[in-house]
């Protein structure tokens, strides 16, 4: 399913669900403000199906289209999906998760979705590390043990 709409009208859209993802951060009332402006700027079919979305607990429920994929639920669009996004501003809907879908190229603003993709990676890489170290934190003294036991080096 698609919705023919405008580049402004997906950008409010996408601050809305900003607004939605990072609820705790602001203080209620600017929070209130802030998403009541955007959902102004959103037009009705597109608010019933986002709202629709959140009631079955997609978060977030509008995604960008990532390398010919739903950055949602990682599945492969149709190509015919694909070539009508990046042609002109339109709400897709992935066939697998339903997750709104809209092409990154008419929003270069706002070219990453709001999931927090950085963060994520930087939590991966701190594990990775952190697993090193123990790793390491092991291997040294066990490795030690009887051998020469003055030449462990810190
Ligand atoms: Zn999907």
């Amino acid at each position: 399913m698609t919705i023919d709409t405008t580049v402004p009208e997906i950008d409010a859209l996408l601050q809305l669900a900003e607004l939605d993802a990072q609820a705790p951060s602001l203080p209620p009332e600017k929070h209130r403000s802030h998403r009541e402006a955007a959902r102004r700027r959103v037009p009705r079919e597109l608010l019933d199906r986002y709202q629709k979305l959140l009631d079955v607990g997609r978060r977030p429920a509008i995604v960008a289209i990532e390398r010919g994929g739903c950055s949602g639920c990682h599945v492969r669009l149709p190509t015919m999906l694909e070539y009508k996004a990046r042609r002109s501003p339109a709400i897709h809907s992935c066939p697998h998760c339903h997750r709104m879908l809209y092409a990154p190229e008419f929003h270069l603003k706002t070219a990453h979705s709001p999931i927090s993709a950085p963060v994520e990676k930087a939590k991966a890489a701190n594990a990775k590390a952190l697993k090193a170290r123990n790793t390491l934190g092991r291997a040294i003294p066990e490795s030690a043990i009887g051998s020469q036991p003055g030449a462990v080096q810190k």
